[in-house]
């Protein structure tokens, strides 16, 4: 006779739940060693005793795991796996004891940092779980408690004999009810009272009650009904005095039994005001139901209405910026919910917002200076009542136009030390952010501050993507925050050639449209002075009249070989004025034509034509090849020297007081035709080979002339490099750096 013993081993099971009394995740086993007789696994969550409770279905032998969903009340001691033969159910299974996982951050600490009402800004910052083996991410919300419109429902049922009427007992029941309650007598509702039985002496009455109450005072009442059940003799004795109230004569009255008292029960309810204030958000993916929170740090159980999600964190991360001007709206909370690769926590940790405020009152300023059109003299001001989170005051002088508009002018910062009052004379110093510092232009401007005595009190920061993507807003904040810029330049830009502009023109439209709108709104927030932004004259109306002047930049559609660039760029003069208007900001922008010079990007395939040839040309010269120009050679083209150009923006900085674009070009006699610009590059490279056309490649716009009058009033004496002249530096510079230049 054979005993066929078979049960599993290697039982393994890791709670990724992360909330306390919740299970979830995979119990994984190995197979028995002698499976001929086993049929199937059964497993189950059990209290070690008679009660258990089956996982699934039925695992069919060969598959050695099964997955409890996360969210199971964890009401249990072990986990167990059967097997399972033809004939029956194993007795002795394998039992595994429950570890609970739970993960919560603690100590979530959040300063508001930005001192208007109603907005917030700041690093959030909070303390990793002690147990975070199982957290993989955290999600942070801004929330909005509706602790108002979320109630308990508090209900409860008793039973008692007494010669007494229906109208008389539900009196008295509801008076001593709300005197053994603590609730006042209009709040117990008595929703059913029904006589059972009725014989001479007295008839049994089954009542039952409800009260709602806020969901805080919930447990208090539950506990209070649990005490009648134990011990009712105050409660009788209360009932008593209520039906004599009631007119109920006294022999009835004494021999009145109190039948059964249950315990009372709770239901939540949320009204439909807390649904409803999911309003113009309800369908989005980041709105999340009505949730109890268990970790409150009051611990009144907290319940959301509605929720929006501020950002994720990496499980070693334990801070977070809220970005300056975030709006407050109706979120009262912070929430920080722990995730495992499984769930995302449902009682997440929650943090009550302050919204600090801080401003100065009672501002004053009397003009000494006793000249017509000319100011001087102390500016006065009060401290704001809480002024923690004050480091300095800017004072600014504003020029009020309509009324609600202003365009302000900063007179200087005051230190940490509330003065009660300040010169208006000191200047700060001038700190000039250069975007796209590294590039073709932005390298050409560094070179020209370098050598400009007027910059040297100045600080200039000259930026590339490795300080951040300036598509992100963030990163561009973060960039802001750091270098607190009065003065920006910028240049950043996804930019290429034809070839290029052609095949990418959605990454063009959209990576310059997010840069240009975060350098735009960073400005407006920073209070930067003046921004200079930089477009181009490709992105003027194809159909056209020439020259080309500064008036017509929106008079058409753009050449559609580089469509995505051109309306990313002409939004730029769109919102100029837009934020000149609202905010009274002085941003403006400047259109060069073709630029080159060192630094150039010389990449065959994504540059513009000079450096694109240049590297052409170079290649050909070393491998004896011809050099190959691409299109007809007939398109016209003008083309700034990239460090007249970087002169010109340094001018538009300090002195061009339009918001009107200004176009920075060489003049229409100085445009030359592809083909001779091919000729100057092959002489500038020393190239004795052929230079050939490859007529199959497209010659984009014909020619984009552009008028400088404009400039030319500004500026009649500039001097510009004549094109074979910086054609030759930028040959040279070429060759000298072939192995560092971009290519
Ligand atoms: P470039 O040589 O290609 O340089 C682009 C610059 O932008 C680099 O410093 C680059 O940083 C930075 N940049 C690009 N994407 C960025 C991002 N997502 N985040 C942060 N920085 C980013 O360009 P350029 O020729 O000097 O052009 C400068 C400006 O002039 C542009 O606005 C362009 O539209 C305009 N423009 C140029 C021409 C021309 O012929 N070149 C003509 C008219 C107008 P990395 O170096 O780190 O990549
Ligand atoms: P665009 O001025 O905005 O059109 O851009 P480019 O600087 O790329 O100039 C394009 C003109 O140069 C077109 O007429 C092209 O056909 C011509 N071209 C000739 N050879 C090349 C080359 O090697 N690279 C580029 N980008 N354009 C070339």
């Amino acid at each position: 006779m054979e005993d066929v013993t078979s049960s599993v081993s290697g039982l393994a099971f890791v709670d990724q739940d992360l909330d306390l009394g919740d299970l979830g995740g995979v119990v994984q086993w190995n197979a028995p060693s002698d499976t001929r007789r086993v049929e199937a696994y059964r497993v189950y969550l059990t209290d070690g005793a008679s009660t258990r409770s089956l996982i699934g279905t039925e695992i069919p032998l060969g598959l050695n795991e099964t997955f409890l969903p996360a969210e199971t009340d964890n009401v249990w001691s072990l986990v167990e796996v059967y097997t399972r033969s033809k004939l029956v159910e194993q007795t002795t299974p394998i039992g595994l004891a429950i570890s609970d996982t739970s993960a919560s951050v603690s100590g979530i600490d959040f300063v508001d940092d930005d001192l208007d009402l109603t907005n917030l800004g700041g690093s959030l910052t909070w303390l990793k779980p002690t147990n975070a083996a199982q957290v993989e991410s955290y999600v942070a919300y801004l929330a909005e408690a509706c602790q108002d419109s979320v109630v308990a429902e508090v209900t409860g049922s008793l039973s008692l004999s007494v010669a007494a009427t229906e109208t008389q007992v539900l009196a008295a029941v509801q008076a001593s009810l709300a005197t053994m309650l603590g609730v006042s007598q209009s709040e117990i509702i008595i929703a059913s009272i029904t006589a059972v039985s009725a014989r001479r002496l007295s008839t049994t009455w089954d009542v039952t009650y409800k009260i709602s109450v806020p969901v805080a005072q919930a447990s208090q009442l539950v506990a209070l009904t649990a005490a009648i059940n134990v011990d009712a003799t105050s409660f009788v004795a209360t009932l008593r005095e209520e039906l004599l109230h009631q007119g109920v004569d006294s022999a009835a009255v004494t021999s009145l039994q109190l039948l059964s008292f249950s315990t009372a029960s709770v239901r939540i309810v949320v009204n439909d005001l807390a649904n409803s204030t999911d309003d113009s958000d309800s369908g989005d993916s980041n709105t999340s139901d009505t949730r109890r929170l268990a970790s409150s740090p009051t611990s009144v159980p907290l319940w959301i209405c509605h929720a929006e999600v501020l950002g994720n964190a990496t499980v070693n991360e334990t801070s977070m910026d809220i970005l300056v001007d975030t709006p407050l709206r109706n979120f009262t909370h912070i929430l920080i919910y722990t995730s495992s690769t499984l769930a995302e926590q449902t009682t997440p940790e929650a943090h009550l917002i302050l919204d600090a405020f801080a401003s100065v009152s009672g501002v004053s300023f009397q003009d000494l200076d006793l000249d017509l059109g000319e100011l001087g003299g102390t500016v006065l001001w009060l401290e704001p009542q809480t002024s923690q989170r004050l480091l300095a005051y800017d004072v600014y002088l504003a020029a009020s136009e309509t009324g609600q508009f202003w365009c302000p002018a900063k007179l200087g910062r005051f230190g940490s030390k509330p003065p009660m009052a300040g010169y208006g004379k000191t200047e700060s110093p001038t700190v000039v952010l250069v975007t796209g510092g590294t590039g073709l232009v932005g390298k050409a401007i560094n070179k020209v501050v370098n050598e400009d005595d007027a910059a040297k009190g100045e600080t200039w920061v000259f930026l590339s993507s490795k300080d951040g993507d300036l598509v992100d807003r963030s990163a561009t904040e973060a960039i802001f925050k750091k270098h607190q810029p009065t003065h920006v330049i910028h240049l950043a830009a996804r930019v290429g050639g034809l070839f290029h502009n052609m095949a990418k023109k959605v990454e063009f439209f959209r990576e310059n449209m997010l840069i240009n709108d975060n350098i735009m709104e960073c400005c407006r927030i920073y209070g930067v002075k003046k921004l200079v932004s930089c477009l181009s004259t490709c992105i003027f109306p194809d159909k056209t009249t020439y020259p080309i002047d500064e008036t017509m930049l929106h008079n058409g559609p753009p050449h559609d070989s580089n469509l995505g660039y051109s309306i990313a760029k002409r939004l730029v003069d769109s919102m100029n004025h837009c934020y000149k208007e609202q905010y009274g900001c002085q941003f403006t922008s400047l259109i060069p034509t073709n630029v080159y010079g060192p630094h150039d990007n010389f990449n065959v395939q994504d540059g513009h034509v000079i450096p694109g040839l240049i590297h052409k040309c170079y290649l050909a010269k070393q491998k004896g090849e011809d050099m190959v120009l691409w299109g007809s050679g007939t398109p016209m083209r003008q083309f700034i020297f990239s460090e007249d150009l970087a002169r010109l923006i340094v001018w538009v900085l300090r002195d061009y007081q339009e918001i009107e674009p200004i176009i920075l070009s060489v003049g229409e006699e100085d445009e030359v035709s592809i083909s001779d610009v091919a000729q100057m590059i092959c002489e500038a490279m020393d190239f004795k080979g052929k230079l050939v056309k490859d007529t199959t490649k497209a010659d984009g716009q014909f020619k984009k002339t552009a008028s400088n009058k404009k400039l030319r009033s500004y500026k009649p004496d500039f001097k510009f490099t004549p094109i074979r002249q910086g054609i030759q530096t930028a040959v040279d510079w070429f060759v000298e750096n072939y192995s560092a230049a971009r290519k």
